[in-house]
């Protein structure tokens, strides 16, 4: 069953074209990675699926209701990024506070306890190191029990265990059943993780394939080989 359809999606910032014509589905429970090099346009296309642009042009159907759709905010969670908390507010505090933003939110405790932060819900955002940043901006967008969770680029920056760890935590949250939109660099990440991957460069959808399939053409086509 396809839960998310973007077509024909085109989204430009004044000159600047971000997102040109991408298309692509995502069926209910894989992962579907979203792979490129910077300024590629991944970020603007999951704005545009979260709500949180409005495209040009071009469709997105979530579900069964359209980006933005306010009776879809519990339904898809958003990882937010870094930054966008106050970096006085604890642990605890900002979990306590996103979870009154759901009218049936996730037992937090349990989220914390999962992602290894309980150690540091006294501690305030602003002293967290990145990889616990990243594990806290999870636990928020798996807070209002999401069917689908939209994350991106959450290992940039990261240490190689602190990945390794960051992919277990993603895999066990396909476990339960969450389909996952996931926003990356690294072509190995994608590789270990993603059921299906569709390649972004300037704005353009280059390649879509499993990522065995990507790998057998990455030989041929320059455009889709990264590095990490
Ligand atoms: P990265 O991997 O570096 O995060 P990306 O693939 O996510 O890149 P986008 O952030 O979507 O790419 O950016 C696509 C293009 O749109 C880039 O040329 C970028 O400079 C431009 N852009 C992105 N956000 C804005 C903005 N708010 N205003 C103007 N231009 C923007």
């Amino acid at each position: 069953m396809t839960v998310i359809e973007v077509k024909n999606l085109a989204k430009r910032y004044g000159e600047t074209v971000a997102v040109r014509d991408v298309s692509f589905s995502v069926e209910r429970g894989e992962i579907f990675g979203i792979l490129g090099p910077n300024g590629a346009g991944k970020t603007t296309t999951v704005e545009c699926i979260a709500g949180l642009r409005t495209p040009d042009s071009g469709s997105i159907t979530i579900l069964d209701g359209s980006a933005g759709d306010p009776a879809l905010r519990t339904r898809v969670g958003v990882q937010l990024q870094e930054g966008e908390l106050q970096d006085k507010l604890t642990v605890r505090e900002a979990l306590e506070l996103y979870s009154t933003f759901y009218p049936d939110p996730a037992d937090w405790r349990k989220l914390v306890d999962d992602l290894g932060l309980t150690p540091k819900l006294k501690t305030r955002y602003g002293k967290l190191s990145g990889g616990q940043k990243q594990r806290l901006s999870i636990a928020l967008a798996l807070l209002g029990n999401p069917e689908i969770a939209i994350l991106d680029e959450l290992t940039t920056g990261l240490d190689p265990q602190a990945r390794r760890d960051t992919w277990d935590l993603i895999s066990g949250i396909r476990d339960r059943g969450v389909t996952l939109l996931l926003v990356t660099h690294f072509m190995e990440e994608a590789e270990r993780l993603c059921d299906r991957i569709a390649v972004i460069d300037k704005g353009e959808v280059v390649a879509l394939d499993t990522p065995a399939g990507l790998v057998q053409r990455a030989g041929d086509e320059q455009r889709i080989r990264f590095r990490p």
